[in-house]
Protein backbone atom coordinates (compact mmCIF):
# COMPACT_ATOMS: atom_id res chain seq x y z
CA UNK A 1 0.00 0.00 0.00
CA UNK A 2 1.22 3.44 -0.78
CA UNK A 3 0.83 6.20 1.68
CA UNK A 4 3.17 8.89 0.26
CA UNK A 5 3.40 10.68 -3.68
CA UNK A 6 5.68 10.05 -5.87
CA UNK A 7 8.21 12.96 -7.37
CA UNK A 8 5.69 12.85 -10.33
CA UNK A 9 2.92 13.41 -8.31
CA UNK A 10 4.57 16.39 -5.73
CA UNK A 11 5.19 18.01 -9.28
CA UNK A 12 1.59 17.88 -10.20
CA UNK A 13 0.31 19.13 -6.66
CA UNK A 14 2.93 22.38 -7.46
CA UNK A 15 1.56 22.57 -10.82
CA UNK A 16 -1.92 22.67 -9.08
CA UNK A 17 -0.62 25.23 -6.71
CA UNK A 18 0.75 27.23 -9.00
CA UNK A 19 -2.25 27.73 -11.22
CA UNK A 20 -4.90 28.77 -8.59
CA UNK A 21 -2.23 31.46 -7.30
CA UNK A 22 -1.96 33.07 -10.42
CA UNK A 23 -5.70 32.10 -11.72
CA UNK A 24 -8.18 32.45 -8.99
CA UNK A 25 -9.43 36.06 -8.79
CA UNK A 26 -8.83 37.73 -5.47
CA UNK A 27 -12.42 38.71 -4.76
CA UNK A 28 -13.60 34.95 -4.90
CA UNK A 29 -10.76 33.86 -2.88
CA UNK A 30 -11.79 36.73 0.09
CA UNK A 31 -15.21 35.38 -0.22
CA UNK A 32 -14.64 31.75 0.00
CA UNK A 33 -12.26 32.36 2.33
CA UNK A 34 -15.01 34.39 4.43
CA UNK A 35 -17.93 31.86 4.15
CA UNK A 36 -19.70 34.54 1.98
CA UNK A 37 -22.56 33.39 -0.27
CA UNK A 38 -21.14 32.96 -3.95
CA UNK A 39 -23.12 34.21 -7.02
CA UNK A 40 -23.81 32.78 -10.19
CA UNK A 41 -21.15 34.60 -11.75
CA UNK A 42 -18.61 34.02 -9.17
CA UNK A 43 -19.04 30.39 -9.91
CA UNK A 44 -18.85 30.59 -13.38
CA UNK A 45 -15.82 32.86 -14.05
CA UNK A 46 -13.81 30.33 -12.10
CA UNK A 47 -15.42 27.31 -13.83
CA UNK A 48 -14.89 29.01 -17.38
CA UNK A 49 -10.94 29.50 -16.11
CA UNK A 50 -10.88 25.92 -15.32
CA UNK A 51 -12.71 24.97 -18.57
CA UNK A 52 -9.88 26.95 -20.19
CA UNK A 53 -7.47 25.23 -19.32
CA UNK A 54 -9.08 21.41 -19.74
CA UNK A 55 -9.87 21.49 -15.65
CA UNK A 56 -13.62 21.89 -14.95
CA UNK A 57 -14.00 18.26 -16.29
CA UNK A 58 -10.88 17.17 -14.08
CA UNK A 59 -12.26 13.51 -13.70
CA UNK A 60 -13.08 12.81 -17.56
CA UNK A 61 -11.05 10.75 -19.50
CA UNK A 62 -9.11 12.10 -22.49
CA UNK A 63 -11.52 10.48 -25.33
CA UNK A 64 -14.11 13.03 -24.19
CA UNK A 65 -12.14 16.28 -23.74
CA UNK A 66 -11.08 15.33 -20.13
CA UNK A 67 -7.25 15.46 -18.96
CA UNK A 68 -7.32 11.64 -18.05
CA UNK A 69 -6.05 12.04 -14.51
CA UNK A 70 -4.78 8.77 -12.26
CA UNK A 71 -7.56 8.95 -8.98
CA UNK A 72 -4.54 10.11 -7.33
CA UNK A 73 -4.21 13.26 -9.16
CA UNK A 74 -7.99 13.90 -8.89
CA UNK A 75 -7.77 13.72 -5.39
CA UNK A 76 -4.57 16.09 -5.31
CA UNK A 77 -6.62 18.22 -7.38
CA UNK A 78 -9.92 18.72 -4.88
CA UNK A 79 -7.73 18.74 -1.54
CA UNK A 80 -5.73 21.38 -2.91
CA UNK A 81 -8.26 23.79 -4.59
CA UNK A 82 -10.20 23.31 -1.36
CA UNK A 83 -7.23 24.39 0.52
CA UNK A 84 -6.89 26.94 -1.59
CA UNK A 85 -10.29 29.12 -1.13
CA UNK A 86 -11.52 28.10 -4.31
CA UNK A 87 -15.45 27.59 -4.98
CA UNK A 88 -16.06 23.74 -5.07
CA UNK A 89 -16.84 23.02 -9.03
CA UNK A 90 -20.63 22.66 -9.12
CA UNK A 91 -21.17 18.55 -9.59
CA UNK A 92 -24.13 18.57 -11.47
CA UNK A 93 -22.41 19.12 -14.79
CA UNK A 94 -19.30 17.58 -14.43
CA UNK A 95 -19.59 15.06 -12.43
CA UNK A 96 -23.32 14.10 -12.51
CA UNK A 97 -24.82 14.82 -15.98
CA UNK A 98 -21.69 15.09 -18.15
CA UNK A 99 -20.67 10.67 -17.11
CA UNK A 100 -24.01 9.56 -17.89
CA UNK A 101 -24.36 11.51 -21.58
CA UNK A 102 -21.14 10.00 -22.41
CA UNK A 103 -21.51 6.43 -21.22
CA UNK A 104 -25.14 6.21 -22.30
CA UNK A 105 -26.42 9.28 -24.38
CA UNK A 106 -26.35 9.41 -28.21
CA UNK A 107 -23.40 11.21 -30.30
CA UNK A 108 -26.47 14.21 -30.99
CA UNK A 109 -26.64 14.29 -27.08
CA UNK A 110 -22.80 14.12 -26.50
CA UNK A 111 -22.08 16.55 -29.56
CA UNK A 112 -25.32 19.01 -28.07
CA UNK A 113 -24.29 18.96 -24.54
CA UNK A 114 -20.53 17.97 -23.34
CA UNK A 115 -18.52 21.23 -24.51
CA UNK A 116 -21.22 23.54 -22.82
CA UNK A 117 -19.97 20.84 -19.65
CA UNK A 118 -16.11 21.29 -20.52
CA UNK A 119 -16.41 25.08 -21.07
CA UNK A 120 -19.03 25.14 -18.23
CA UNK A 121 -21.29 27.52 -20.21
CA UNK A 122 -24.56 25.59 -19.14
CA UNK A 123 -25.33 25.46 -15.56
CA UNK A 124 -26.96 21.92 -14.98
CA UNK A 125 -29.54 21.00 -12.15
CA UNK A 126 -31.08 17.71 -10.94
CA UNK A 127 -34.26 17.06 -10.51
CA UNK A 128 -34.65 13.88 -8.63
CA UNK A 129 -36.19 14.11 -4.78
CA UNK A 130 -39.95 14.54 -4.57
CA UNK A 131 -42.10 15.61 -1.65
CA UNK A 132 -42.42 12.28 -0.77
CA UNK A 133 -39.44 10.48 -2.56
CA UNK A 134 -36.20 11.28 -0.96
CA UNK A 135 -34.47 8.71 0.58
CA UNK A 136 -37.03 6.27 -1.14
CA UNK A 137 -36.30 7.67 -4.51
CA UNK A 138 -37.74 5.01 -6.46
CA UNK A 139 -41.02 5.64 -5.43
CA UNK A 140 -41.08 8.85 -7.29
CA UNK A 141 -44.60 9.92 -9.37
CA UNK A 142 -43.72 12.83 -11.74
CA UNK A 143 -44.99 11.63 -15.08
CA UNK A 144 -44.16 11.64 -18.47
CA UNK A 145 -47.13 10.61 -20.67
CA UNK A 146 -45.64 9.06 -24.25
CA UNK A 147 -47.59 11.78 -27.09
CA UNK A 148 -45.63 10.42 -30.52
CA UNK A 149 -42.17 12.17 -30.75
CA UNK A 150 -42.16 14.18 -27.42
CA UNK A 151 -43.21 13.92 -23.56
CA UNK A 152 -45.64 15.31 -21.47
CA UNK A 153 -44.07 15.66 -18.19
CA UNK A 154 -46.04 16.70 -15.11
CA UNK A 155 -45.14 16.43 -11.78
CA UNK A 156 -42.83 17.93 -9.02
CA UNK A 157 -39.26 18.20 -7.66
CA UNK A 158 -38.34 19.83 -4.76
CA UNK A 159 -34.54 20.27 -3.18
CA UNK A 160 -33.46 21.26 -6.80
CA UNK A 161 -29.95 22.74 -5.63
CA UNK A 162 -29.54 26.20 -8.16
CA UNK A 163 -32.92 25.76 -10.47
CA UNK A 164 -32.64 29.21 -10.50
CA UNK A 165 -29.48 29.17 -12.12
CA UNK A 166 -29.63 26.57 -14.66
CA UNK A 167 -30.49 26.35 -18.39
CA UNK A 168 -30.69 22.27 -18.05
CA UNK A 169 -31.85 19.91 -15.63
CA UNK A 170 -31.30 16.16 -15.87
CA UNK A 171 -34.79 14.48 -14.50
CA UNK A 172 -36.36 11.19 -13.62
CA UNK A 173 -39.91 10.55 -14.73
CA UNK A 174 -42.06 8.02 -14.36
CA UNK A 175 -43.09 6.20 -17.57
CA UNK A 176 -44.41 3.66 -16.40
CA UNK A 177 -46.46 2.14 -13.02
CA UNK A 178 -46.04 -1.27 -13.73
CA UNK A 179 -44.02 -3.78 -12.37
CA UNK A 180 -41.57 -2.99 -10.19
CA UNK A 181 -40.75 0.81 -9.21
CA UNK A 182 -37.53 1.22 -10.06
CA UNK A 183 -38.58 -0.12 -13.47
CA UNK A 184 -40.77 2.49 -15.00
CA UNK A 185 -38.28 5.02 -14.19
CA UNK A 186 -36.99 6.74 -17.28
CA UNK A 187 -33.71 9.68 -17.65
CA UNK A 188 -34.57 13.05 -19.43
CA UNK A 189 -32.79 16.11 -20.45
CA UNK A 190 -34.78 18.97 -19.84
CA UNK A 191 -34.30 22.53 -21.12
CA UNK A 192 -35.14 24.96 -18.17
CA UNK A 193 -37.09 27.82 -20.44
CA UNK A 194 -39.24 24.96 -21.91
CA UNK A 195 -43.02 26.35 -21.69
CA UNK A 196 -44.84 25.42 -18.43
CA UNK A 197 -42.01 24.57 -15.91
CA UNK A 198 -42.15 27.63 -12.99
CA UNK A 199 -39.47 27.31 -10.04
CA UNK A 200 -40.63 28.48 -7.00
CA UNK A 201 -37.83 29.65 -4.39
CA UNK A 202 -37.17 27.71 -0.68
CA UNK A 203 -35.22 29.91 1.28
CA UNK A 204 -33.12 27.90 3.63
CA UNK A 205 -32.54 28.47 7.60
CA UNK A 206 -29.55 29.95 7.19
CA UNK A 207 -31.42 32.79 5.09
CA UNK A 208 -30.07 31.36 1.65
CA UNK A 209 -31.56 31.20 -1.12
CA UNK A 210 -30.19 27.70 -3.15
CA UNK A 211 -32.80 25.41 -3.17
CA UNK A 212 -36.17 25.50 -5.03
CA UNK A 213 -39.62 23.76 -6.24
CA UNK A 214 -39.96 23.02 -9.81
CA UNK A 215 -43.15 22.39 -11.09
CA UNK A 216 -43.62 21.01 -14.58
CA UNK A 217 -47.30 21.65 -16.03
CA UNK A 218 -47.54 19.52 -19.85
CA UNK A 219 -44.06 20.48 -20.20
CA UNK A 220 -43.08 18.89 -23.87
CA UNK A 221 -39.70 17.39 -23.64
CA UNK A 222 -38.70 15.99 -27.42
CA UNK A 223 -37.81 11.49 -27.18
CA UNK A 224 -34.48 12.80 -28.70
CA UNK A 225 -33.78 14.56 -25.01
CA UNK A 226 -33.78 10.76 -23.10
CA UNK A 227 -30.56 9.35 -21.95
CA UNK A 228 -30.97 5.35 -23.42
CA UNK A 229 -34.12 3.46 -23.19
CA UNK A 230 -37.41 3.88 -21.89
CA UNK A 231 -38.09 2.65 -18.44
CA UNK A 232 -34.22 1.85 -17.54
CA UNK A 233 -33.81 5.37 -16.28
CA UNK A 234 -33.22 3.94 -12.49
CA UNK A 235 -29.80 2.12 -14.23
CA UNK A 236 -28.63 5.54 -15.28
CA UNK A 237 -29.53 7.05 -12.46
CA UNK A 238 -27.62 4.45 -9.96
CA UNK A 239 -24.49 4.91 -12.19
CA UNK A 240 -24.95 8.72 -11.58
CA UNK A 241 -24.75 8.22 -8.01
CA UNK A 242 -22.46 5.47 -8.18
CA UNK A 243 -19.75 7.94 -9.91
CA UNK A 244 -20.45 10.41 -7.13
CA UNK A 245 -17.61 8.81 -5.42
CA UNK A 246 -15.41 10.29 -2.53
CA UNK A 247 -16.12 13.94 -2.29
CA UNK A 248 -12.11 14.76 -1.37
CA UNK A 249 -13.20 18.61 -2.81
CA UNK A 250 -14.87 18.30 1.04
CA UNK A 251 -11.62 16.84 2.89
CA UNK A 252 -9.77 20.37 1.66
CA UNK A 253 -12.18 22.55 2.32
CA UNK A 254 -12.65 21.04 5.84
CA UNK A 255 -8.34 20.99 6.27
CA UNK A 256 -8.92 24.79 5.77
CA UNK A 257 -11.72 25.66 8.03
CA UNK A 258 -9.76 23.40 10.71
CA UNK A 259 -6.81 26.39 9.99
CA UNK A 260 -9.21 28.92 9.93
CA UNK A 261 -10.80 28.05 13.55
CA UNK A 262 -7.42 27.68 14.95
CA UNK A 263 -6.73 31.47 13.87
CA UNK A 264 -9.81 32.44 14.97
CA UNK A 265 -9.78 30.98 18.81
CA UNK A 266 -6.16 32.25 18.85
CA UNK A 267 -7.73 35.66 18.73
CA UNK A 268 -8.57 38.81 21.28
CA UNK A 269 -12.09 39.00 20.65
CA UNK A 270 -13.20 42.69 22.20
CA UNK A 271 -10.51 42.74 24.38
CA UNK A 272 -11.14 39.04 25.82
CA UNK A 273 -8.24 36.79 25.56
CA UNK A 274 -7.97 33.85 23.04
CA UNK A 275 -10.47 31.05 23.73
CA UNK A 276 -7.39 28.93 22.75
CA UNK A 277 -5.88 29.72 26.06
CA UNK A 278 -9.18 27.38 27.75
CA UNK A 279 -7.71 24.23 28.04
CA UNK A 280 -11.46 22.60 27.77
CA UNK A 281 -11.50 24.56 24.53
CA UNK A 282 -8.02 23.47 23.52
CA UNK A 283 -8.75 19.81 24.44
CA UNK A 284 -11.71 20.11 22.03
CA UNK A 285 -10.05 21.70 19.30
CA UNK A 286 -6.95 19.14 19.40
CA UNK A 287 -9.48 15.89 19.09
CA UNK A 288 -11.11 17.39 15.69
CA UNK A 289 -7.80 18.09 14.46
CA UNK A 290 -6.63 14.24 16.07
CA UNK A 291 -9.46 12.86 14.22
CA UNK A 292 -9.46 14.95 11.03
CA UNK A 293 -6.08 13.41 10.67
CA UNK A 294 -7.20 10.07 11.08
CA UNK A 295 -10.01 10.78 8.41
CA UNK A 296 -7.35 11.87 5.90
CA UNK A 297 -5.34 8.82 6.66
CA UNK A 298 -8.53 6.62 5.69
CA UNK A 299 -8.80 8.36 2.93
CA UNK A 300 -5.55 7.79 1.28
CA UNK A 301 -6.01 4.44 2.29
CA UNK A 302 -8.79 3.98 0.01
CA UNK A 303 -7.69 6.26 -2.82
CA UNK A 304 -4.26 3.59 -2.53
CA UNK A 305 -6.62 0.42 -2.94
CA UNK A 306 -8.64 1.90 -5.83
CA UNK A 307 -5.52 3.04 -7.82
CA UNK A 308 -4.63 -0.90 -7.21
CA UNK A 309 -7.93 -2.05 -8.46
CA UNK A 310 -9.99 -1.89 -5.55
CA UNK A 311 -13.82 -0.20 -5.32
CA UNK A 312 -14.15 2.05 -2.57
CA UNK A 313 -17.67 0.02 -1.72
CA UNK A 314 -19.14 0.72 1.71
CA UNK A 315 -15.85 2.14 3.03
CA UNK A 316 -16.78 5.54 1.08
CA UNK A 317 -19.67 5.14 3.65
CA UNK A 318 -17.75 5.62 6.64
CA UNK A 319 -15.78 8.28 5.05
CA UNK A 320 -19.00 10.06 4.08
CA UNK A 321 -20.47 9.89 7.88
CA UNK A 322 -16.42 10.65 9.59
CA UNK A 323 -16.01 13.61 7.15
CA UNK A 324 -19.72 15.15 7.66
CA UNK A 325 -19.47 14.96 11.45
CA UNK A 326 -16.18 16.85 11.70
CA UNK A 327 -17.28 19.22 9.54
CA UNK A 328 -19.88 19.91 11.57
CA UNK A 329 -18.10 19.93 14.87
CA UNK A 330 -15.87 22.42 13.19
CA UNK A 331 -18.71 24.77 12.91
CA UNK A 332 -19.98 23.79 16.46
CA UNK A 333 -16.27 25.05 17.86
CA UNK A 334 -16.24 28.30 15.32
CA UNK A 335 -19.36 29.38 17.11
CA UNK A 336 -17.66 29.14 20.29
CA UNK A 337 -14.79 31.10 19.04
CA UNK A 338 -16.59 33.76 17.67
CA UNK A 339 -18.19 34.46 21.12
CA UNK A 340 -21.05 37.38 20.92
CA UNK A 341 -20.72 37.95 17.05
CA UNK A 342 -21.78 33.76 16.03
CA UNK A 343 -25.38 35.34 17.43
CA UNK A 344 -25.61 37.59 13.99
CA UNK A 345 -28.70 35.42 12.25
CA UNK A 346 -29.64 35.36 8.50
CA UNK A 347 -30.23 39.30 7.25
CA UNK A 348 -27.75 40.43 10.56
CA UNK A 349 -24.81 39.77 8.99
CA UNK A 350 -23.86 43.22 7.17
CA UNK A 351 -24.37 44.86 10.58
CA UNK A 352 -22.39 42.49 12.61
CA UNK A 353 -19.46 43.27 9.76
CA UNK A 354 -19.74 46.58 10.02
CA UNK A 355 -19.22 46.28 13.90
CA UNK A 356 -16.37 43.69 14.12
CA UNK A 357 -12.90 42.47 12.38
CA UNK A 358 -13.86 41.49 8.83
CA UNK A 359 -13.30 37.95 9.41
CA UNK A 360 -15.69 35.35 9.80
CA UNK A 361 -16.55 35.15 13.22
CA UNK A 362 -20.44 36.95 12.05
CA UNK A 363 -20.72 34.30 9.30
CA UNK A 364 -20.10 31.23 12.30
CA UNK A 365 -23.90 31.06 12.74
CA UNK A 366 -24.99 31.14 8.94
CA UNK A 367 -22.13 28.75 8.26
CA UNK A 368 -23.07 26.44 11.28
CA UNK A 369 -26.61 26.35 9.96
CA UNK A 370 -25.88 25.90 6.43
CA UNK A 371 -23.63 22.48 7.37
CA UNK A 372 -26.62 20.84 8.83
CA UNK A 373 -27.02 19.79 5.24
CA UNK A 374 -24.11 18.20 4.73
CA UNK A 375 -25.43 14.55 6.92
CA UNK A 376 -28.77 15.06 4.81
CA UNK A 377 -27.81 15.59 0.82
CA UNK A 378 -25.44 12.73 -0.97
CA UNK A 379 -27.51 9.93 0.68
CA UNK A 380 -28.46 10.59 4.38
CA UNK A 381 -26.00 9.80 7.08
CA UNK A 382 -28.72 7.26 8.34
CA UNK A 383 -28.54 5.60 5.17
CA UNK A 384 -24.98 5.47 5.11
CA UNK A 385 -25.04 3.65 8.54
CA UNK A 386 -27.45 0.79 6.65
CA UNK A 387 -25.12 0.38 4.10
CA UNK A 388 -22.14 -0.01 6.71
CA UNK A 389 -24.25 -2.34 9.01
CA UNK A 390 -25.26 -4.28 5.64
CA UNK A 391 -22.21 -4.40 3.84
CA UNK A 392 -19.52 -4.05 6.27
CA UNK A 393 -20.96 -5.72 9.35
CA UNK A 394 -23.25 -8.14 7.18
CA UNK A 395 -26.43 -7.19 10.02
C1 LIG B 1 -28.11 20.89 0.59
C2 LIG B 1 -29.00 19.93 -0.15
C3 LIG B 1 -29.03 19.97 -1.53
C4 LIG B 1 -29.88 19.11 -2.24
N1 LIG B 1 -29.92 19.23 -3.61
C5 LIG B 1 -30.73 18.40 -4.30
C6 LIG B 1 -30.80 18.53 -5.75
O1 LIG B 1 -30.16 19.39 -6.35
N2 LIG B 1 -31.62 17.70 -6.42
C7 LIG B 1 -32.35 16.73 -5.79
O2 LIG B 1 -33.04 15.98 -6.47
N3 LIG B 1 -32.34 16.61 -4.42
C8 LIG B 1 -31.55 17.43 -3.68
N4 LIG B 1 -31.51 17.34 -2.30
C9 LIG B 1 -32.44 16.41 -1.64
C10 LIG B 1 -31.77 15.21 -1.02
O3 LIG B 1 -31.36 14.30 -1.99
C11 LIG B 1 -32.79 14.62 -0.03
O4 LIG B 1 -32.98 15.57 0.99
C12 LIG B 1 -32.30 13.32 0.55
O5 LIG B 1 -32.30 12.31 -0.43
C13 LIG B 1 -33.19 12.88 1.74
O6 LIG B 1 -34.51 12.83 1.34
P1 LIG B 1 -35.69 13.58 2.15
O7 LIG B 1 -35.24 14.99 2.40
O8 LIG B 1 -36.95 13.35 1.44
O9 LIG B 1 -35.71 12.88 3.56
P2 LIG B 1 -36.37 11.42 3.90
O10 LIG B 1 -35.91 10.42 2.90
O11 LIG B 1 -37.84 11.59 4.08
O12 LIG B 1 -35.68 11.15 5.28
C14 LIG B 1 -36.10 11.76 6.50
C15 LIG B 1 -35.22 11.23 7.62
O13 LIG B 1 -35.43 9.81 7.73
C16 LIG B 1 -34.20 9.11 7.57
N5 LIG B 1 -34.43 7.87 6.81
C17 LIG B 1 -35.08 7.75 5.62
N6 LIG B 1 -35.08 6.46 5.20
C18 LIG B 1 -34.40 5.76 6.15
C19 LIG B 1 -34.05 4.39 6.29
N7 LIG B 1 -34.37 3.49 5.36
N8 LIG B 1 -33.33 4.03 7.40
C20 LIG B 1 -32.96 4.94 8.35
N9 LIG B 1 -33.29 6.26 8.26
C21 LIG B 1 -33.99 6.66 7.19
C22 LIG B 1 -33.30 10.07 6.80
O14 LIG B 1 -31.93 9.81 7.06
C23 LIG B 1 -33.74 11.41 7.37
O15 LIG B 1 -33.08 11.65 8.59
C24 LIG B 1 -30.69 18.18 -1.55
C25 LIG B 1 -30.66 18.15 -0.15
C26 LIG B 1 -29.85 19.01 0.55
C27 LIG B 1 -29.87 18.97 2.05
Amino acid sequence: MKLEFTEEEQAFAEEIRAFVTENLPADIAAKVSRNEVLTRDDHMRWQQILGARGWHTYGWPVEHGGPGWSLTKRYLFETICGEMDCPLIQPFGPRMAGPVIYTFGTEEQKARYLPGIRNSTDWWCQGYSEPQSGSDLASLSTRAVDAGDHYLVTGQKIWTSYAHYANLMFCLVRTSKEDRPQKGITFLLIEMDSPGIRIDPIIGMDGRHSFNSVFFDDVKVPKANRIGEEGQGWTYAKFLLEHERVDNAALGVTKRALQKLREMASAEIDGQPPLIDDPLFHARLVKIEAQFASMEMMALRLLANAEAGASPGAASSLLKIRGTEIAQKITELALDAAGQHASALPGQIEDALRNSEPDQSPRAMTTYLWKRAMSIYGGSNEIQRNIVAKRILGM
